[in-house]
């Protein structure tokens, strides 16, 4: 069974089993750039079968963000350069110069998969200088649209001949907003801020590719942004929001509303420690 699904012309993403996290294949003259491989081995293993199938190599690699699960790499995939934006690789460095990283990461994944999650090639990326536009490859261009979110150095990519966007951890249709709590200046204000960001390229959109959830059409890409910037506030104005994906019957029933809830009392114990309102 084939592993990829076209989405646009020359794009193809695999969606696995865990989290509907999609991996993302940009079709280039000499070969594929591919955007966060994907999580399990075996699918990975499959994903580099089903290219070298078609006699398509990997030339190039990106991660959107320093999260584990858009990190990793199977073997079979080859040793292209793997790229992800100066604050990105940076976050990595500090993640990999711990002795025990392997054991830090593991005790970030969920029990049941962390067997099959390879870990050894883990974030072996090359950040590109700061304010970098394009990825440097030989294909379509793709559009380096960074900001602080979700994650320090998080990038969505803009696929512009194909109209198509590379959303990162921002604008799922199964997730709820998860901000970078780490981040030292406002990590509310930083995620509204590339919301609107997201916002000035959506009318160049016709696919969006979010890093877990299901692919949007067009129509979804100023709805989803509406969703999440609703979410944002109201986590900012600590009402409760009536945000769909937190629901009962959604993916994220059993784990999400927790999620929430965390994030919630930590911006409540950053708004005391800072002594700022809300
Ligand atoms: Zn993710």
């Amino acid at each position: 069974m084939a592993v990829l699904r076209q989405v646009a012309e020359g794009v193809l993403i695999h969606q696995s089993e865990f989290l509907q996290s999609n991996a993302v294949v940009v079709q280039g003259r000499a070969g594929v750039l591919l955007i966060d491989p994907g999580v399990l081995g075996y699918e990975m293993a499959a994903l580099a079968n089903e290219l070298s199938d078609s006699g398509q190599t990997v030339v190039a690699g990106f991660s959107t963000h320093p999260h584990w699960d858009h990190l990793l790499w199977h073997a079979g995939l080859g040793a292209a350069p793997r790229y992800g934006t100066a604050r990105c690789a940076a976050d990595v460095r500090v993640q990999l110069s711990d002795a025990h990283w392997k054991a830090r990461v593991a005790e970030g994944i969920p029990p049941d998969i962390v067997e099959q999650v390879p870990l050894d090639l883990l974030g072996l990326i090359t950040g590109l200088p700061a304010e970098t536009a394009r990825i440097p490859w030989d294909g379509p261009q793709v559009r380096i649209v960074e900001h602080q979110a979700h994650a320090s150095g998080h990038a969505a990519l803009l696929i512009e001949e194909r109209g198509v966007l590379v959303a990162g951890d921002m604008l799922s249709d199964v997730l709820i907003p998860m901000l970078d709590l780490d981040d030292p200046a406002d990590p509310i204000e930083d995620y509204l801020a590339a919301l609107r960001l997201l916002e000035g390229v959506a009318d160049d959109v016709d696919v969006l590719v979010p890093g877990h959830g299901s692919i949007g059409g067009a129509d979804q890409v100023h709805a989803r942004i509406d969703q999440d910037r609703a979410y944002v506030r109201a986590l900012r104005d600590a009402q409760v929001p009536s945000d769909p994906r937190l629901g009962p019957a959604t993916y994220g029933k059993d784990w999400l509303p927790g999620v929430h809830e965390r994030q919630l009392q930590r911006l409540a114990r950053r708004s005391e420690r800072d002594g700022t309102p809300g």
